[in-house]
């Protein structure tokens, strides 16, 4: 038997450390499963090094994605994630990150870039330019027409 067959496939230090991308792509939403420790984690199905792997995030891991992509695993899929290894209790550890900021989900209350937001003055409804809106969003949040923004 050919013993290569058999090593696992899960993400692990020595992975990341061997990896020449340390990038990987997430291909599913995930599948629970409970770890010897009786802990239920999910395994994700993905790419790395042009492989597929198994990946279960660990809880920081987990953490910085949720903050990055959400709660709903199913928007995960197709998401690069960069992994790093981290000391964490005293031993090695692989920590996950998303990279892509364009991914980010908006938060409520800022504009989010998938949304066209109209060239008007939130105010007064005067018509306003591409620059004027840039900067009336980036200084006050909201789209303003010059008057208006005087008026602030
Ligand atoms: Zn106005």
């Amino acid at each position: 038997m050919d013993a290569r067959n058999y090593l696992s496939n899960n993400i692990n230090v020595n992975m990341v450390k061997n990896s020449p991308s340390k990038i990987l792509i997430i291909l599913n939403e995930g599948i629970e499963k409970a770890g010897q420790d009786g802990i239920k984690r999910l395994n994700f199905l993905v790419e790395m090094d042009k492989q597929t792997k198994n990946y279960l995030p660990n809880s920081s891991t987990m953490e910085n994605l949720i903050e990055i992509l959400g709660f709903e695993t199913k928007k995960w899929i197709g998401k690069e994630i960069h992994l790093e290894i981290k000391m964490m209790r005293g031993r090695e550890a692989v920590l996950g990150k998303h990279i892509n900021d364009k991914d980010k989900e908006p938060k409520a209350g800022t504009f989010g870039k998938d949304i066209p937001v109209p060239n008007i003055c939130a105010k007064c409804d005067a018509k306003i330019t591409d620059m004027e809106k840039e900067y009336s969003i980036k200084k006050w949040h909201k789209t303003l027409c010059r008057k208006c923004q005087t008026m602030m």
